[in-house]
């Protein structure tokens, strides 16, 4: 039975929790916010069937070939102001819904906190649309997906590396009828500190939040900005580089364990498509760079590659080279390094306003009076 001795060993997928037969592996948030499965003992019954689907324990063996790469965005500006980066992932998925499939993807609850969900139309499909840097439950979805399969419908998973993977070994078999996308990750923060830092927002706009976005384009797509609007009419909207969440998200502090020894970040995947922001574009593809959000997609298989055909005519695109486009010095191509206060934030998190840990992120006094040194010599 699944039995976790190291936190990192973990990513949090849930494939262990939907396949176990007894329903005996229920998931259970620690004191940092992530959930981490929990087995009922004297209800197991020792069939093994978690540890076999879990995609830590039997991490999948990549062959080491270059992906088709392209520099890509949507025509319709709409749907790319919508989008975290090109749009790409509206597009990909509205051909599944043509078909009458479902769209897997991370969705916002009632109270804000991200779960997997299941679409079936157009409509429902801003729901999945847009980043939501928090870590996504994926609840029962891989279990509604392989209900679709065997249905015959059509099914588009998207998801984070690690989610993918899972799924995979949850279905245990290859399907004709499903395409899996997952996202280039930086990592994943805790639910627990998304929560606190949209409670502060609140208590300080003395409102509800009614919309939130991570990657609002406003002062365009690289400056991205966080952006809240409240039931009072009062909006709070700032760049990444000077709101305290995407700066606690950035700089390392609050991201899952198994984000540190990530396992699901290499070039190759067992995905059909990879999407991710292309950051750099204006290097590799100037002509496809503009400032209001370019995708770059990684493709994987013959189905990913007609998905990409059959969107010739609705975006803007470029072939480029996988390697120039997502160099091995890339965030989202090797595990980020562990904030050296982790600790203290996690420990200080549940007695402190969120806004008094952002003095945590601070580089030590050496760094910054070497830093100041350096300039002052410089000029
Ligand atoms: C936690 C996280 C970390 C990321 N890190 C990087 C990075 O380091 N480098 C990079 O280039 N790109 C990263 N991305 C991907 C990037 O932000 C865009 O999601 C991606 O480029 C797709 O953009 P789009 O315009 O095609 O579609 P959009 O409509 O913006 O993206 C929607 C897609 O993102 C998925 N998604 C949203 N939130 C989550 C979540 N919490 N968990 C799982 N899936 C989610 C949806 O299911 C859907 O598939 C990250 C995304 C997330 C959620
Ligand atoms: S060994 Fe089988 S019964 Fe026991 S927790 Fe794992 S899946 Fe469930
Ligand atoms: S299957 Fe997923 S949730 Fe279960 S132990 Fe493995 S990584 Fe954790
Ligand atoms: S960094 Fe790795 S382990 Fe963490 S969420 Fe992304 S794919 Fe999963």
């Amino acid at each position: 039975m699944i039995c976790i001795n190291k936190k990192s060993d973990c990513c949090g997928c849930g494939a262990c929790v939907q396949k176990c037969p007894k329903n005996c592996i229920s998931m259970k948030k620690d004191v940092e916010g992530f959930l981490y499965p929990e087995v009922d003992k004297e209800a197991c019954v020792e069939c093994g069937l978690c540890e076999k689907v879990c995609p830590v324990i039997h991490k999948e063996k990549m062959e080491k070939t270059s992906p088709k790469a392209y520099a890509a965005y949507a025509k319709d500006t709409g749907m790319r102001e919508e989008s975290s980066s090109g749009g790409l992932f509206t597009l990909l998925a509205e051909q599944t819904l043509q078909k009458g499939g479902m769209v897997f993807g991370a969705a916002f609850d009632g109270n804000w906190q991200v779960k997997h969900t299941g679409v079936s139309d157009t409509e429902e499909l801003a729901l999945l649309r847009g980043s939501k840097y928090v870590q996504s439950d994926t609840k029962n979805t891989f279990a509604e997906a392989k209900q679709a399969l065997q249905q015959g419908r059509e099914v588009l998973f998207s998801g984070t590396g690690c989610q993918i993977e899972g799924l995979q070994r949850y279905l245990g078999k290859k399907y004709e009828n499903l395409i899996t996308i997952d996202i280039l990750c930086h990592g994943v923060p805790s639910p627990d500190v998304w929560e606190k830092y949209l409670r502060f927002q609140e208590k300080n706009f003395g409102s509800e939040a009614e919309y939130v976005t991570f990657r609002s384009k406003r002062q365009g797509w690289r400056d991205f900005s966080m952006e809240i609007r409240f039931k009072n009419g009062a909006l709070y909207s700032e760049t990444l580089a000077k709101d305290l969440y995407m700066q606690l998200f950035l700089k390392n502090i609050c991201l899952r364990p198994s984000c540190y020894d990530c396992r699901f970040k290499s070039l190759n995947r067992t995905s059909d498509l990879t999407i991710g922001d292309f950051w750099g574009v204006e290097n590799v593809a100037p002509a496809i760079d503009d400032d209001r959000g370019t995708s770059l997609v990684l493709v994987h298989s013959q189905k990913g590659m007609d998905m990409m055909q059959a969107l010739q005519k609705a975006v803007a695109f470029q072939e480029v080279d996988a390697e120039a486009a997502l160099p091995p010095s890339a965030e989202s191509r090797h595990s980020v390094a562990l904030h050296r206060n982790r600790e203290r934030f996690f420990r200080d998190l549940h007695h402190k306003e969120i806004d008094k840990l952002g003095g945590l992120l601070k580089d030590p006094l050496k760094t910054r009076v070497k830093r100041k040194i350096k300039n002052f010599i410089k000029k």
